[in-house]
């Protein structure tokens, strides 16, 4: 068991990582990739460079000073948080816990753009299978998406709904297709039905008869997380108070996937206001 997992290797994630390691707390960091920073050409509005640095480079010394203070870093990626007194943090491949999570994910990635999705929402689409898979227990649903998230997703739904379908909206799975699960690869057209959702229409081909439809489109994000540890959210951000604490004890959630700038500055500062917090927390339990 870690003391800390930070889930997220952009500024928000490293800096927190810079407090908890440094106050002697285990601490591992879980990420998928460079996050937004990566994709910066130029920035020059951050302290401490008399020239632009580049997103990459900034990141790379960012991990190249965790990694000097003995922080373990894991590349991969988060599917499911769950609370049980601690925390479980669920990657495509492992399970961790934790005393503490801080989540540093970045902003959440926009839902896809087809006719229906939002209409339907909370009347047939939804955005997280722990939380409602129930209310479609013994129908058939689909889950819209294309990668690990996904299967994850799909498993998830299996041993309560009727069926699973992934619909991958024109691309090719990025994992194999298990034999219990169906596969539907054409474009999606249309979300309909009339009070919830009574079928998935497509490009080509028969439309899908479904009463549920669970969106996990590329890789889980913030608010997906948040969404099934019972964490608050507003609109496509992590609600947290000014501790960077979130309604579940032990969560915290720091950077871009909380409100304000979305700035390295910003994400720096909450990161490590979150570790510090994370540090009171932990110390607190240990002695109680
Ligand atoms: C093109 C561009 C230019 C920018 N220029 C500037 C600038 O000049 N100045 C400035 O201050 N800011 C700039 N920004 C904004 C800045 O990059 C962000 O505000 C900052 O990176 C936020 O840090 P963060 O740690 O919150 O999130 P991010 O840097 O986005 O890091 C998120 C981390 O979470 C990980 N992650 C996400 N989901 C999962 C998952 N399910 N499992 C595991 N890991 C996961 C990602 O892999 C990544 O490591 C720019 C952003 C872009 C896109």
């Amino acid at each position: 068991m870690f003391d800390v997992i930070i889930i997220g290797n952009g500024p928000a994630g490293l800096s927190a990582a810079l407090y908890t390691k440094r106050a002697g707390l285990d601490t591992l960091i879980i990420g998928r990739d460079n996050g937004s920073l990566a994709k910066a050409d130029k920035i020059e509005n951050y302290f401490g460079f008399p020239e632009p640095v580049s997103g990459e480079e900034l990141i790379r010394s960012g991990i190249a000073s965790v990694k000097r203070l003995g922080v373990e870093m894991i590349t991969d990626e988060v599917v499911n948080i769950q609370y049980t007194g601690n925390l479980l943090v669920k990657t495509k491949s492992r399970v961790f816990e934790a005393m503490c999570v801080i989540v540093a994910t970045g902003t959440s990635r926009s839902t896809p753009k087809i006719e229906g999705l939002a209409e339907f929402e909370g009347r047939g689409v939804s955005y997280c299978a722990v939380c409602d898979g129930f209310f479609y227990r013994g129908k058939d649903v689909c889950v819209l998406g294309e990668g690990v998230y996904a299967l994850h997703e799909a498993e998830e739904l299996l041993p309560v709904t009727g069926s699973v379908t992934i619909l991958t909206n024109g691309l090719k799975p990025s994992f194999n297709v298990p034999p219990y699960l169906k596969l539907r690869t054409e474009k999606v057209k249309k979300i309909s039905g009339s009070k919830s959702v009574e079928q998935v229409e497509f490009e080509k081909g028969e439309p899908l008869k479904v009463s549920g439809v669970f969106v996990a489109v590329g890789v889980a994000g913030s608010t997906d997380l948040a969404k099934k540890v019972g964490a608050q959210i507003e609109g496509n951000k992590i609600v947290v108070d000014e501790n960077m604490s979130t309604n579940v004890p032990g969560l915290f959630a720091a950077g871009d996937c909380t409100a304000g700038m979305l700035q390295i500055s910003k994400a720096v500062y909450d990161g490590a206001k979150a570790g510090t917090e994370a540090i009171k927390y932990i110390r607190e339990h240990k002695r109680a």
